[in-house]
């Protein structure tokens, strides 16, 4: 590797595809590389306090919590995601922006982001009413429903929220798309981020 960095973020709004994307890429890694990849959630990492401390039963119902609960868990996802991702190629599967009752809470924050010091920033996107199918039809989450115009608002704002993560910390910025029943395409363009 000559990149010293070795974290790959990947952002992307609520059922876009980050996750499915996420285990398609690292299993191409391990079949055309050999090489294993530490895959971080930060939402699970954020769960895991949030349920502890009783504030929710569901990783869904953390965005509706008070803005400086979130705020705070994240804090502490942020310090022990930077913690774990010292060594091997790791991805962080999270978010820009989160869609809270306040607005939306930015997901990398200046303090979180420095203290991870990813390599790239991806950003995974589909088509609006895409998107709204595939959360509609996921029976596994409570993700909101949105219309496509508000999908759509967010996924621009995304964009901007990514390249502010770029200049806080030199990381480049990719946008892959992952287009419906394509999601092997997807996965070939992260498992290569990954491995650059
Ligand atoms: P969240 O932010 O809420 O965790 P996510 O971005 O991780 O969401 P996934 O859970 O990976 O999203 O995917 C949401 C749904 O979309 C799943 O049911 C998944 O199977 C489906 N899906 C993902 N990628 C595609 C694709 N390329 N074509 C069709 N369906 C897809
Ligand atoms: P996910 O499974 O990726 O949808 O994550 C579950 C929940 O975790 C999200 O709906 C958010 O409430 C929260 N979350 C994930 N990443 C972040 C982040 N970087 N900052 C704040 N909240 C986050
Ligand atoms: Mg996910």
């Amino acid at each position: 590797m000559s990149e010293s960095r070795n974290v790959v973020i990947v952002t992307g709004i609520p059922g876009v595809g980050k996750t499915t994307v996420i285990n398609t890429a690292v299993d191409k890694v391990k079949a055309e590389h050999d090489e294993e990849v530490l895959v971080l959630n930060f939402g699970t990492e954020m769960f895991s306090t949030a349920s502890e401390r009783g504030l929710v039963k569901d990783r869904d119902e953390m965005r509706k919590m008070e803005t400086a609960k979130q705020r705070e868990v994240q804090r502490l996802a942020g310090e022990s995601i930077a913690e774990k991702a010292k060594d091997a190629r790791v991805i962080v599967d999270t978010h820009t922006l989160i869609h809270t009752n306040n607005g939306f809470l930015i997901g990398l924050p200046e303090w979180v982001i420095r203290a991870i010091s990813p390599k790239t920033i991806v950003l995974v996107e589909a088509d609006p009413e895409k998107i709204a199918l595939r959360r509609s039809d996921d029976p596994t989450r409570s993700r909101d429903e949105q219309a496509s115009e508000a999908i759509d608002t967010h996924q621009r704002m995304c964009r901007a929220a990514a390249v502010a993560g770029g200049t806080l910390t030199g990381a480049t910025v990719r946008i892959i798309k992952n287009r419906q029943g394509k999601v092997e395409q997807a996965g070939t363009e992260l498992a290569d981020t990954i491995m650059e």
